[in-house]
């Protein structure tokens, strides 16, 4: 059977776990792809471009967002707004594409209550919560503070892996990149519960 029909693939985990390096790594071996650019309040940080990384808005904006139902969801995450626009990922799930998503537990938890059947999910972790502080550190981006919040959460952020389809623990990354292009390759094959529905009927009018 085919699908053409999208599919959706969360990746979930603390920051520094190695997401975005990971899904460069495998961007290019898993066919046509989006990847949804979310809308945060949190300030951009150095490295980052407005409309690539982020659509980087203030509060007073990212609320009018919600009021006007502009999300597929979105959460209060380590003290920032973060949301998943609706239009573009209908709009690349119709043209058959993966669409990718970087979130957290909670946006996992509202995508697979309005999208489970064509969604898989992917907890990405470093091997040890100390392996992410020195990540985190290293990366030289946020303040000691935002880092201890970061680790904070990552510790609640493990407790739900089981909520996930597939955990990725990124200790060697061509190994980690291995795995994860495994996985959305398969993602792809998902096919949507309204055509295994269709192809269910259509199969029993064979005549006898
Ligand atoms: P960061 O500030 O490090 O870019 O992201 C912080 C956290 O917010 C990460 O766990 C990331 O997955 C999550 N996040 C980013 N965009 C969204 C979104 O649109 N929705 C939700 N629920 N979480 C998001």
């Amino acid at each position: 059977m085919n699908n053409n029909s999208g599919a959706i693939l969360v990746l979930s985990g603390p920051s520094g776990a190695g997401k975005s390096t990971l899904l460069n790594e495998i961007i290019h071996d898993i066919g046509e792809s989006y990847f949804s650019i979310s809308t945060t309040t949190r300030k951009i940080r150095e490295g980052e471009t407005n409309g690539i990384h982020y659509h980087f808005v203030s509060e007073e904006e990212f609320k009018q967002d919600i009021n006007d139902e502009y999300f597929l969801e979105y959460a209060f995450v380590h003290g920032n707004y973060y949301g998943t626009s609706l239009k573009p990922v209908k709009r690349a799930l119709k043209a058959g594409k993966l669409v990718i998503f970087d979130i957290d537990v909670q946006g996992n938890t509202v995508v697979n209550n309005r999208l489970g059947d064509i969604t898989t999910s992917v907890f990405i972790s470093p091997p040890t919560l100390s392996i992410l502080k020195h990540r985190l550190e290293a990366r030289k981006t946020d303040t000691q503070e935002v880092i201890d919040r970061r680790v904070s959460m990552a510790k609640k952020e493990i407790q739900r892996i089981s909520e996930y389809d597939y955990l990725v623990i990124n200790d060697d990354l061509e190994e980690a990149a291995q795995t994860l292009r495994t996985i959305a390759l398969a993602s792809r094959l998902k096919v949507p519960m309204q055509d295994i529905n269709e192809f269910a009927q259509k199969w029993e009018d064979i005549e006898q």
